[in-house]
């Protein structure tokens, strides 16, 4: 699944070619990716507003408009990319909601699981209000990861994977902020020592920046905006590598399961104490 890096390499991909045009139209042949409102009452919001901004909270792409925000939801298989309505592209097979826009263009939404979802309401905090804070955002602070980890005894890859505990975190980056952390993502929270949730507040914004960095992981479904692949996966020191020698020590890589995900650690440079 698209991850924070990924997410935010999809908005910055597409946002130069949605501010400030008009939403005209929109279709669906697949219905079920509508989370809310309606269809009908989808539609009827949606048409005629102009677009205000594009930013990304969490995993989730926020499309600002005048009087409504549309969220989009990419899951497991979703790529989002504007193009002219002439246009033809790979994915479009699998293009479940298109939004006509005032240029002649298209925003599309295409999703060949059909897990993701679009979202349309005046409320933002009604879709994204339980989530926890922004990894890179300024006020995101050591002392704020302290206080957020204060009486929490949980398996720390679990609790970097709990969308409530800090937003955009997946199974790629939680590994690979545990790695250079050095610690075992089986430890618990609270047997943290003070230099460890230091390093761990580091080595998050660290993976996840250099994830932004590469344009995000093409391990499977995701892409960038313009169609083409992101190489973060290139860059990986765990996520992926299992039996492979760490980066670090030499040592065979491990792969275990944490959390009902597959989780890959260095059992030297990560040890279980
Ligand atoms: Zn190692």
């Amino acid at each position: 699944m698209p991850e924070l890096p990924e997410v935010e390499t999809v908005v910055r991909g597409i946002r130069p070619d949605l501010v400030g045009k008009t939403i005209t139209s929109m279709w669906t042949d697949w219905p079920n990716s509508i989370s809310t409102p309606t269809l009908e009452a989808f539609e009827a919001q949606v048409v005629g507003q102009q677009i205000q901004a594009v930013w990304r909270r969490a995993k989730y792409i926020v499309i600002e408009l005048a009087d409504a925000y549309l969220l989009v939801h990419l899951k497991m298989t979703g790529r989002l990319y504007v193009t002219p309505v002439t246009t033809q592209h790979d994915a479009d097979r699998w293009v479940h909601v298109k939004f006509g826009l005032d240029t002649g263009e298209e925003l599309r939404f295409s999703d060949s699981r059909k897990f993701g979802r679009v979202y349309l309401t005046p409320d933002l905090d009604a879709i994204t209000g339980s989530l926890g804070p922004e990894p890179l955002e300024d006020d995101f602070t050591l002392d704020v990861m302290k206080a957020r980890l204060a009486g929490r005894s949980k398996v720390i890859k679990a609790l970097l994977l709990d969308q409530t505990f800090v937003a955009g975190i997946g199974n790629i980056y939680a590994d690979e902020a545990l790695f250079r952390a050095k610690i075992h993502p089986l430890r618990k929270s609270d047997s943290l020592r003070d230099e460890e949730i230091s390093r761990l507040y580091e080595t998050i914004r660290a993976a996840l920046s250099d994830g932004i960095e590469h344009e995000g992981a093409s391990i499977n479904w995701y892409r960038k905006a313009d169609g083409n692949k992101g190489n973060s996966q290139d860059h990986f020191y765990a996520y992926g590598r299992e039996g492979q020698p760490c980066k670090v020590c030499g040592t065979a890589m491990s792969k275990i399961r944490v959390a009902q995900r597959g989780t890959h650690y260095c059992p030297t440079c990560q040890p279980r104490e």
